[in-house]
């Protein structure tokens, strides 16, 4: 199961903080090494979209590809 899934950009708060961070939760010790395996794909994911940036269509600044929010403006990023 993921924890705090959707609390990143809930708007509670702009710092990050550890403990609102998404976080994979192994109920079964036999599912670990699948979890392991999710987790590697995400982080893979995450470098691959943080190579290609995107532009904010609204004040057109650049942001990093695994951005959902413009750092400069607020508005979602497609
Ligand atoms: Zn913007």
């Amino acid at each position: 199961m993921i924890r705090n899934e959707f609390l990143t950009f809930s708007g509670i708060t702009e710092i990050p903080i550890p403990e609102f961070f998404p976080a994979l939760c192994v109920l079964n010790d036999d599912d670990y090494m699948r979890a392991v395996a999710i987790i590697r794909e995400h982080l893979n994911a995450s470098q691959m979209d943080s190579d290609t940036e995107i532009a904010c269509v609204a004040c057109g600044e650049t942001n990093p590809g695994n951005f959902g929010v413009c750092w400069s403006c607020g508005k979602p990023l497609e």
